[in-house]
């Protein structure tokens, strides 16, 4: 098999007092991602669309939150070790496409530095990079604004003819 995807999800709540941080970009906001790491819900997708691709487990996994070494971690470096640790599995990262589900800010004004910040983690050419952005439509928890969500593809190849 030379090639493989993966599909990753993560969902944080929005609360006042954090950054918001989207694809290792900080996005002028009034409220932000909570949780242990820096809670950058579309790298976290996209980890865990690397991580299935590669069937290496989950984010949960390699990076618990259980963990203090994690607590406020850089999630694009988290990133990078994933693409990494697929390397050391003759693993080539060869697309990820992402979208983002929030109600407000608006994205798209961000969407290029965002595809930059992901392309640069994951040492891809920003042609083979893409994010997306939706609302929820005032539906569920993201409409309500309570929350943030991410959906992530990723497909990886093999190098070197290895299975
Ligand atoms: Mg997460």
């Amino acid at each position: 098999m030379s090639t493989r995807s993966g599909i990753g999800f993560d969902s944080h709540r929005l609360v006042a007092g954090r950054p918001l941080i989207l694809g290792g970009v900080h996005i002028p906001s009034e409220v932000g991602l909570s949780g242990h790491s820096d809670a950058d819900v579309l790298a976290h997708a996209v980890i865990d669309a690397l991580l299935g691709a590669a069937a290496l487990d989950d984010i949960g996994a390699h990076f618990p939150d259980t963990d203090a070494a994690h607590r406020g971690a850089d999630s694009l470096v988290l990133l990078g070790h994933v693409v990494e640790l697929l390397g050391e599995h003759r693993l080539s990262v060869i697309h990820v496409d992402a979208t983002v589900v929030l109600e407000r800010p608006r994205i798209a004004p961000h969407r290029h530095d965002i595809r930059c910040a992901l392309a640069g983690a994951l040492r891809m050419p920003l042609e083979a990079v893409s994010v997306k952005a939706t609302t929820g439509e005032g539906l569920g928890f993201v409409g309500r604004g309570e929350g943030a969500a991410a959906l992530a593809v990723a497909t990886v190849t093999a190098l070197g003819g290895a299975s």
